[in-house]
C-alpha cells in the first residue's frame, strides 16, 4: 500500500506538475495535476478505495503545493476502487466532482442496482457528481490540456485522460504495464473483448511516452504492455471462461484485501451470497456444484500464495499475502 510522490518514477521521469500517488490493488492509483499557480488549485484524478479514503486525503494534502487548494476531483471511471475516496475529498474540499457520463444518472440517484458495489460485494460512499467528464472533451489544468478520450472495454463508461505536449496517458485500468482489468462486461454476457481491442488500438495510436496506470507504477515501454496485453486479450478471446476465472479470483483477492482477515467459512459464504459470483458461476460454470467450485477457487487462491491459511480453534484462517 506505499505511495510515492510525484517526481520521479524509476526509469522514466513524470511531466512538470504531475503528482503520482501510486497506490495498490485496494485502492486505485491518485494523480495529482497542478495548478500552474497556486490560485489555480489543483485537479485530483481519482479517489482510490472508500476505506482508504481518510488515507487517500491525507497523502493528497502532503502532494498539494504551499497555498494550493483542491479545486476539482474526476473520475477515470466509477469503480469502487477510483471514486471510493470521493465523498470525504469532496466534502473536505468543497470541490465539485465530474464523471464520465455513462453512469451519470445512476450515479445521482444512486441507483444501486445499475452501479457495479452492490453486485460486487463491494463499498462506496454516496457522493454527488456536479458534471461530466465527456469524451472528445479538453480539460485545461496546469497550463496543459487534458484530451478525454472514451476507454470501453474493462467498463463500458471509461474514460482515459492523454496530454500530448507531454505525451502522458492516464490509462486507468484500459493498460496496465502487464495486463488490464477484468472485462467486466463478459461476466454478464456482453461482448466486450473487442472494445478492449479497440481501446489498445486507441492508446497505441495516441503514441504516449509515458502511462500513469490505473494500478501500478507509471511505465514508458509502451509497445511491451500493449504486446502483453494483446497476447492477453488473444488468450480470454480463446478461452473466455478463464477469463471468469481470473475475474472471480481477482475480486476474491480484492476483497480479502479489504477484510484482510476471513474464516474459510466466511469466505465461502460471502462468495455465494456475492451476485457476480453467482451469476458467473451460472453462466460459464452451470454444471458444477456452486460450493465445491467456491472451495476450489480458494483453494487455487491458497496455492498461488494469494491466501495464506491457518487453523485456529478449529476454524481455517484466511488472510491475504499479496497486496
Ligand atoms: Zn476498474
Amino acid at each position: 500500500m506505499g505511495a510515492s510522490r510525484g517526481d520521479g518514477c524509476g526509469a522514466c521521469v513524470l511531466p512538470s506538475g504531475v503528482s503520482v500517488l501510486e497506490r495498490g490493488w485496494l485502492s486505485s492509483n491518485n494523480v495529482v495535476l497542478h495548478g500552474a499557480s497556486p490560485e489555480e488549485g489543483a485537479v485530483l484524478v481519482d479517489t482510490g478505495y472508500a476505506s482508504h479514503a481518510e488515507q487517500t486525503l491525507a497523502l493528497l494534502d502532503a502532494s498539494l503545493l504551499p497555498a494550493e487548494s483542491l479545486r476539482l476531483i474526476v473520475n477515470t471511471h466509477l469503480h469502487s476502487d477510483h471514486c471510493g475516496g470521493n465523498a470525504l475529498i469532496a466534502q473536505r474540499h468543497g470541490c465539485p466532482i465530474l464523471i464520465p457520463p455513462g453512469e451519470y444518472a445512476a450515479i445521482s440517484t444512486w441507483d444501486e442496482e445499475a452501479l457495479s458495489y452492490r453486485s460486487t460485494g463491494q463499498r462506496c460512499d454516496r457522493f454527488t457528481p456536479a458534471g461530466k467528464l465527456t469524451p472528445g472533451q479538453v480539460l485545461r489544468q496546469g497550463g496543459r490540456d487534458w484530451h478525454v478520450h472514451a476507454a470501453p472495454g474493462h467498463d463500458p463508461h471509461s474514460v482515459i485522460l492523454y496530454e500530448p505536449s507531454s505525451g502522458t496517458l492516464l490509462s486507468a485500468d484500459a493498460l496496465w504495464e502487464r495486463g488490464f482489468g477484468i472485462v467486466f462486461p463478459e461476466l454478464d454476457g456482453e461482448d466486450a473483448f473487442e472494445e478492449v481491442a479497440a481501446t489498445l488500438d486507441i492508446i497505441e495510436r495516441l503514441k504516449p511516452e509515458i502511462i500513469i496506470p490505473g494500478h501500478g507504477a507509471p511505465f514508458t515501454d509502451i509497445a511491451k504492455a500493449i504486446g502483453i496485453a494483446r497476447e492477453r486479450l488473444d488468450y480470454f478471446r480463446r478461452e473466455p471462461h478463464r477469463h471468469a476465472v481470473h475475474a472471480v479470483k481477482a475480486l476474491t483477492a480484492f476483497h480479502m484485501l479489504e477484510v484482510v482477515h476471513s474464516t474459510r467459512d466466511a469466505l465461502l459464504a460471502w462468495l455465494v451470497s456475492t451476485p457476480i459470483f453467482v451469476s458467473t458461476w451460472r453462466r460459464f460454470f452451470p454444471d458444477r456444484d456452486l460450493l465445491h467450485w467456491s472451495n476450489e477457487l480458494v483453494d487455487q487462491l491458497i496455492a498461488a500464495k494469494i491466501l495464506g491459511a491457518s487453523s485456529t480453534n478449529g476454524s481455517v484462517m484466511l488472510q491475504i499475502s499479496k497486496a
